[in-house]
């Protein structure tokens, strides 16, 4: 068995990690029991503890998400250039969706603004970058999703 580095005590941001769990995966990525300080118990690989790919369950995304959605429910503005931005023709935004839907389950998951389940996405969270960090996006449907690209 691989050498587990033992992450127990340690805290990545929101995230303080309880206990190892198992390795999993050919790799034998270890995966350690995480408690977020809102509370959460969350199962987190430790690579992506260690590289801050993951800060918090999912309720620091939803925490921002959540501002610029009220935002614009509230205004009923129209905001933006007059559609949705799709990006999905970008290399660099498939890369990334593809490397959260490898790594982060949508089953059993709703949406973090509205908390339904329909076509479940993730969304880049302003001002944050294409970047390997699940907490950079919240987890929407799809209506939700237009409004929240409305308002970038
Ligand atoms: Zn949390
Ligand atoms: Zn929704």
């Amino acid at each position: 068995m691989a050498k587990v580095k033992d992450l127990t005590g340690k805290k990545f941001k929101r995230l303080t990690v309880i206990s190892f769990i198992e390795t999993r995966g050919k790799s034998s990525h270890a995966y350690f029991k995480c408690k977020c300080k809102c509370g959460n118990i969350i199962e987190v690989r430790g690579s992506h503890l260690k590289e801050n790919n993951i800060v918090s369950c999912g309720c620091y995304a939803k925490e921002i998400g959540s501002k610029i959605l009220t935002k614009y429910a509230n205004s009923k503005k129209h905001i933006g250039k007059g559609n949705p931005q799709w990006k999905g023709d970008k290399a660099k935004y498939s890369s990334i969706h593809s490397w959260l839907k490898r790594h982060f389950n949508k089953d059993n998951m709703v949406c973090q603004h509205c908390n339904n389940n329909k076509k479940l996405d993730f969304a880049l969270l302003k001002n944050k970058k294409y970047i390997h960090n699940r907490d950079n996006f919240i987890l929407l449907c799809r209506s939700c999703h237009i409004k929240y690209d409305r308002n970038l």
